[in-house]
């Protein structure tokens, strides 16, 4: 049980959508509507049978007691401002973005007066729309609660109850700690692949059809993260620019320290180096965070 009755999601892509597939497993005593400005989505969402309801207007948000934007952080200014004269006086305003200061201001902005407890739920896929959502998406990953220092406490433990029952783990802290720890585990990392798919594909001494036939040294697993959603993580390093330029400066670094290792025949520092980063890919498949299968253990069939 979340405390919530009536669940609204707005934006019905990969992330709406799996929490419309998780909430209906998981606590089939929530209602749930969902809220999409595109036709073709509610079509889809309607069609998949994915909510109680699906509307392309937000007269309907008024039931709603826990309203969840699933939209790019870049939109989560406008869609605030074009819900607000819907959204019920009590119920409470949550995300799942993937930045947290600029959406909370965002949102606080938008929705002076009500309850706003931002989400981010850290697990995904480089899919999109309502037909790559499952059920299973959120089940053993963790969902970073980022209230601010004026949060409700019972709104603050209802959130978190609510992704609880959606079978994460939840963990709490503030929005600038948080963005500063994902501009590392995963806002760096997204630039890093973007950069490496990119330059391989401007290479002109190496054909494109060896990239593609010898994708499988490396490169192919860069694929996957960098086939991830350009709004989405356009909007990303737009809002969290701070953060990542920080994390980008002590990589370049970093990096520049490898490249010396390398011209000066170093090895050991290289195989140093490279023990310890086995480690923790070790760790993170122990904590249960990833599979030691070839595929990363995305492609779940159990949804
Ligand atoms: P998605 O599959 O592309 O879905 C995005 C949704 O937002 C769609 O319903 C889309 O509507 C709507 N949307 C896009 N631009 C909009 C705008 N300007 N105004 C109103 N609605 C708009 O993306 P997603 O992966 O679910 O991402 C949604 C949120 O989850 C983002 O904030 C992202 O940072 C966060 N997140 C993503 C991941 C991940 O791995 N993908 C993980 C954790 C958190 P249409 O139907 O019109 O396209």
């Amino acid at each position: 049980m979340s405390g919530f009755h009536h669940l609204a999601l707005i934006g019905m892509g990969l992330i709406g959508s799996s929490i419309a597939r998780a909430a209906r497993a998981a606590l089939p005593d929530l209602a749930i509507s969902g809220f999409d400005s595109d036709a073709g989505t509610v079509e889809r969402v309607r069609a998949l049978g994915l909510c109680d309801q699906v509307h392309q207007d937000y007269t309907a948000l008024a039931e709603a007691d826990l309203v969840i934007l699933c939209v790019p952080v870049g939109a989560i200014g406008k869609v605030a401002s074009d819900i607000a004269p819907h959204v019920h006086k009590n119920a409470v305003i949550s995300d799942v973005g993937s930045c947290k200061a600029s959406v909370l201001a965002d949102l606080a902005q938008q929705l002076p007066s009500h309850s706003i407890i931002p989400a981010h739920p850290v697990a995904g896929t480089e899919k999109s729309g309502p037909d790559a959502g499952f059920a299973s998406l959120f089940a053993g990953r963790w969902c970073i609660i980022t209230p601010p220092d004026n949060a409700n406490n019972d709104d603050v433990q209802k959130v978190s109850d609510f992704w609880t029952g959606l079978g994460a783990n939840v963990e709490t802290m503030d929005a600038e700690h948080h963005d500063m720890v994902l501009a590392v585990t995963s806002h760096l990392p997204h630039l890093i692949a973007y950069t490496i798919v990119g330059t391989a594909s401007d290479l002109e001494d190496v054909t494109r059809s060896e990239v593609i036939k010898y994708s499988a040294g490396g490169f192919r697993d860069f694929t996957r993260i960098a086939a991830s959603n350009p709004v989405m993580w356009r909007d990303v390093f737009m809002s969290n620019k701070e953060a990542v330029l920080a994390m980008l400066q002590r990589f370049t670094e970093d990096l520049t320290a490898l490249q010396r290792a390398i011209r000066r025949d170093e090895g050991d520092v290289l195989e140093e180096m490279f023990t310890r980063t086995r480690d923790i890919r070790r760790n993170i498949i122990e904590e249960g965070q990833d599979v030691a299968a070839p595929d990363f253990g995305r492609e779940r069939k159990d949804q």
